[in-house]
C-alpha cells in the first residue's frame, strides 16, 4: 500500500530526479508525475524512466497531486507557483527544495490557495552536477532536510511532510525560514562564494604564471574547483535571494580574515596554531556525525552531463509544446566510464 497517491515534481534536474528515484525505491507513491520547462530535459527524463508521467505543463503534473515539490532554480518559483496554484487540490501539500527559504515564502506564499498546505523545505544534500542524469536514489540517505513551516501551517501536514522526507532516507529538522537562511549562509552559501572567488582569482593568476597554478594545484585548490563547478543558475539565484544573511556572514568572514592576515604579517604563530587547531576539531566533528560524504554515495562515471546549452536557464518562458502523458519506456542501463560521458561545463 502506497503512503501517497500522487507526487508531482516540478523541475527534473539533480534534486527533482533524485526525489523521483527515492520515491520509487521506497515505493512511496502510486504515481510520480514530473514536469520541466525544457523539452530536452523531458526527453532525457523519459529515457531515464524515473517518472510515471511527464508533462511540459507544470499545472498538468500538479493536478490532483497530494504532494507537489518545486525543484527548479529558486528564481523560477514565482512563475511556476502562479501557473500551478489554481490546479492544486484542497488538502495537497505544496513544498520545495530551494536553498533559501525566506525568499521562497515571499515569492510562493501569495499564490497558495486556501486549503493547500504550503510547507517550504530544503534537503541539505547535493553534488556539483546538474540535470536529470545526475540524480540517484540514495542522495538523501542520512542527510538532513530542514522544513520551514509558515505561520499557521497545519501541524498534521508538517508531520506528513516529515514522514515523506524520512521515507526518502533523510533526517528532518524544523526551524523558521530566517534562521535557516542565516545557518545556510555560513555553512553553504559563503563557502561557495569563496570557492567561486578563489578559483576565479587563480584563473586570472594562471595567465601570469602560464599554467603553474593549475599544474601544481595541491588538493586544497582542487577541492575549491569542485565547489566552484556548481550550477551557475542555481547559485546566482541563491545569492540574489539570500542577500542580507550572506552579507552579514561575509562581514564576519572579512573581520576574521583580517585577524589571520595580521597574524601572518606579525609572525604570530600562536594565533595561527590555535586557530588551525580549533578548525581541525570542527572537521573531526563533521566526520564523526557522518555528514562527510565526498563521493556522494556513487561513482563519478554514473554522471552524465549534457553539452552546454546556449540559452539562459532558470527564468526563461516555459515551452508549451508536447504536453500530456509521455509514453513509458523501459529503464536504460547506464553505460560504463568514458563511453557516454558528456559534460556540461558548470
Ligand atoms: P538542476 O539540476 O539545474 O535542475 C533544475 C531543473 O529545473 C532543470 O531541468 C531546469 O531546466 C528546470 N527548470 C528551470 N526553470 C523551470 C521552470 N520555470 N519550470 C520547470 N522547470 C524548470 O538544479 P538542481 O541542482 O536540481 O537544483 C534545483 C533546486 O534544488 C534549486 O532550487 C536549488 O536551490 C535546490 N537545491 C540544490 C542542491 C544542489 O546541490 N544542487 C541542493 C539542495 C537544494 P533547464 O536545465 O532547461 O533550465
Amino acid at each position: 500500500m502506497h503512503k501517497i497517491k500522487k507526487v508531482a515534481i516540478i523541475g527534473l534536474g539533480l534534486i527533482g530526479s533524485s526525489i523521483a528515484h527515492a520515491v520509487r525505491r521506497g515505493n512511496i507513491a502510486a504515481e510520480i508525475a514530473g514536469s520541466d520547462s525544457s523539452a530536452d530535459v523531458l526527453a532525457r527524463a523519459q529515457v531515464l524512466d524515473f517518472c510515471d508521467s511527464l508533462h511540459a505543463d507544470a499545472a498538468a503534473a500538479a493536478q490532483d497531486a497530494d504532494v507537489v515539490i518545486l525543484c527548479t532554480p529558486v528564481g523560477a518559483y514565482k512563475t511556476v507557483a502562479e501557473e500551478i496554484a489554481p490546479h492544486l487540490k484542497p488538502g495537497a501539500i505544496l513544498s520545495d527544495v530551494g536553498s533559501v527559504k525566506s525568499a521562497v515564502i515571499r515569492d510562493v506564499g501569495p499564490f497558495v490557495p486556501k486549503g493547500v498546505h504550503f510547507i517550504p523545505a530544503h534537503p541539505i544534500a547535493g553534488t556539483e552536477f546538474s540535470g536529470p542524469e545526475a540524480g540517484f536514489a540514495s542522495l538523501f540517505d542520512g542527510r538532513w532536510t530542514i522544513l520551514t513551516p509558515v505561520r499557521g501551517s497545519d501541524p498534521g501536514a508538517v508531520e506528513r511532510l516529515r514522514d515523506f522526507w524520512q521515507s526518502l532516507g533523510s533526517q528532518v529538522d524544523v526551524m523558521n525560514a530566517g534562521h535557516h537562511d542565516l545557518v545556510l549562509a555560513i555553512t553553504s552559501h559563503l563557502p561557495h562564494l569563496i570557492a567561486y572567488n578563489i578559483v576565479g582569482t587563480a584563473h586570472d593568476l594562471e595567465k601570469v604564471t602560464q599554467g603553474e597554478v593549475i599544474k601544481y594545484s595541491a588538493s586544497g585548490f582542487r577541492d575549491f574547483t569542485r565547489i566552484a563547478a556548481s550550477d551557475p543558475t542555481m547559485w546566482r539565484d541563491v545569492f540574489l535571494n539570500n542577500r542580507d544573511a550572506v552579507l552579514e556572514v561575509l562581514g564576519r568572514f572579512n573581520e576574521d580574515l583580517s585577524q589571520l592576515q595580521r597574524a601572518v604579517r606579525n609572525g604570530d604563530g600562536k594565533t595561527l596554531f590555535d586557530w588551525f587547531t580549533r578548525t581541525r576539531a570542527i572537521r573531526r566533528a563533521i566526520v564523526n556525525t557522518g555528514q562527510d560524504v565526498p563521493s556522494f554515495g556513487r561513482l563519478p562515471f554514473q554522471v552524465y552531463i549534457p553539452p552546454e546549452k546556449s540559452r539562459k536557464r532558470g527564468t526563461k518562458k516555459k515551452k508549451k509544446a508536447k504536453s500530456g502523458k509521455a509514453k513509458k519506456k523501459k529503464p536504460v542501463a547506464r553505460k560504463a566510464a568514458g563511453k557516454t560521458k558528456k559534460r556540461r561545463a558548470r
